[in-house]
């Protein structure tokens, strides 16, 4: 299946079509993530053989449709061989650390840094400390992790996909910012139309007028 049976983005105020890719360090649980989203199932073992691929959800938010194309990778993180090829159409990011490995929080905030600079405030970010189940052997204070997603105005999610913890809770967050960007360009493109025609009507009449009414 290609992108095309939904352009990313695509909306007519109640039908919405969006592409969430998911990065992060290799293990930190993206695809774990994914499968308990989408599926509900949790597998203890790290799958080095999934290709990338992506999982479709489709929700129901106030009435709006909303069909999520979530996207995963085949592992490539591994390599540093995530290039913009993989983001660059996508409406929504969802970074991911190991709240147990503090390298992984810093790699989020890389890609930070790199999907603002290619894609600015297009895209909209959420963060997600993942494994909070493993608590005890936390290496990122959620102070800290609260903090910096807010300083770059993305929401911070704490989840676990082994206890099935705040994940709807987040992809039903980063769903209504992604409406919210849709609704407000929509709006944007119809203003800008609307002006651009009252400027063009009242300088016609004005030409027009000036001519003919001018007896003194
Ligand atoms: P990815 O490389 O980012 O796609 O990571 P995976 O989804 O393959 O997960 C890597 C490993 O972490 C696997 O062994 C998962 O079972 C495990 N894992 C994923 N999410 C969680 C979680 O929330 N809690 C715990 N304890 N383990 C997790
Ligand atoms: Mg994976």
């Amino acid at each position: 299946m290609s992108l095309s049976s939904g352009i990313a983005g695509q909306n007519d105020g109640r039908n919405y079509s969006f592409k969430t890719v998911l990065l992060g360090e290799g293990c930190v649980g993206k695809t774990s993530l994914i499968l308990r989203y989408v599926a509900n199932k949790f597998n203890d073992q790290h799958d080095f053989t999934k290709q990338a691929s992506f999982l479709n959800k489709k929700i129901n938010i106030g009435g709006k449709r909303v069909k999520l194309a979530i996207w995963d990778t085949a592992g490539q993180e591994k390599f540093h061989a995530l290039g913009p090829i993989y983001y660059r159409d996508s409406n929504g990011a969802i970074l991911v650390y190991d709240i147990t490995n503090e390298k992984s929080f810093q790699k989020v905030q890389n890609w930070v840094k790199e999907l603002r600079k290619m894609l600015g405030d297009d895209i909209c970010l959420v963060i997600a400390g993942n494994k909070i189940d493993l608590d005890k052997e936390r290496h990122v204070a959620v102070s800290e992790a609260e903090s910096y997603a807010e300083s770059v105005g993305a929401k911070h999610f704490h989840t676990s996909a082994k206890h099935n913890k705040g994940i709807d809770d987040m992809f039903l967050d980063i769903s209504k910012s992604m409406i919210e960007k849709a609704d407000n360009n929509m709006q944007n493109k119809k203003t800008s139309t609307t002006n651009r025609k009252s400027i063009m009507v009242v300088d016609d009449e004005q030409l027009e007028q000036k001519p003919k009414g001018g007896c003194c």
